[in-house]
């Protein structure tokens, strides 16, 4: 199995914990995701580095992929440098930006010239703003691989989507699935895009209507990562300085189990994907 979202080095998190937390859930291989910060006022700076280092420490266990922001004046060259060190993919793309912003752009077309997927987290207010404009991010970019992920892009599997404003919000809306909505039909149609399935967004959009996810999950069974973003220390819910919680890949895993039709697809989500959309064996 693949774990397609994990990180390294914010709230105390090293490279044994991400491995202690393979191993307890069988997991072969984790890519391990960077956030550039340098630019930003807020912390959770993840450097490129620690991720590249974890893949040469592990070469059979982790995946690294390279994040610049892409207001740096260097960032096309940092990318070419990162890729030339072994970086896999570009992300976790987690800035305050709109994921439509024209530097942003010139980082997807490279990707593509790289082959390096982008992976985005898009989330109403915080991060990759005007959603809706990614279906032109989508049309602009044909080849380059995207894969959404988080509480945006989770909630827009339902044409019915709380939207910040409204009385009530919530990021993470549960109840029936209004057929149609935005990530379903992106998927359907952009053959270049692909679902992270992680955290509790992933598993919120697996559980909040169970007949509707049955569907989704089977009919999208190409384009769909199992991933985690659990942050546990040790694959029994140890959040260190937050204490003991839950983890998403205990939580997860049986759920998707259960709705995967066949273990063929279950085989997909879980790794199979993955393997095709990296080029790996
Ligand atoms: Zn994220
Ligand atoms: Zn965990």
């Amino acid at each position: 199995m693949i774990d397609f979202h994990q990180h390294i080095g914010s709230r105390g998190r090293t490279l044994e914990h991400l491995l202690a937390h393979q191993e307890a859930h069988g997991v072969k291989q984790a890519v391990v995701l960077p956030i550039d910060r340098s630019l930003s006022e807020e912390g959770g700076h993840m450097p490129t580095e620690a991720a590249l280092e974890a893949a040469r420490t592990y070469p059979d266990r982790m995946i690294a992929f390279c994040h610049v922001d892409p207001r740096h004046p260097d960032a096309l060259d940092q990318i070419r440098r990162f890729h030339a060190a072994g970086a896999r993919g570009y992300g976790e793309h987690k800035l305050r930006l709109p994921c439509d912003l024209p530097e942003a752009k010139a980082v997807y077309r490279l990707c593509g010239e790289l082959s390096l997927p982008v992976l985005l987290h898009f989330e109403y207010l915080n991060y990759n703003h005007n959603f809706a404009g990614f279906e032109q991010v989508l049309r602009d970019h044909p080849e380059t691989t995207f894969i959404g992920h988080a509480q945006a892009w989770w909630a827009n599997v339902s044409a019915a989507v709380p939207q910040p404003g409204d009385a009530g919000f919530t990021n993470y809306p549960k109840g029936p699935v209004v057929r149609g909505g935005l990530t379903d039909r992106w998927l359907s149609e952009y053959p270049h895009l692909y679902a992270d399935l992680s955290a509790g967004s992933g598993l919120g959009a697996l559980t909040r209507d169970p007949e509707f996810a049955r569907e989704f999950v089977n009919r999208h069974r190409k384009k769909l990562l199992w991933a985690t973003d659990c942050p546990c220390r040790d694959g029994r819910g140890d959040w260190g300085e937050q204490g003991q919680r839950e983890c998403f890949a205990a939580r997860s895993l049986p759920v998707l189990r259960e709705l995967c039709a066949d273990q063929e697809t279950f085989d997909d989500a879980t790794g199979g994907n993955a393997r095709r959309l990296l080029g790996l064996n």
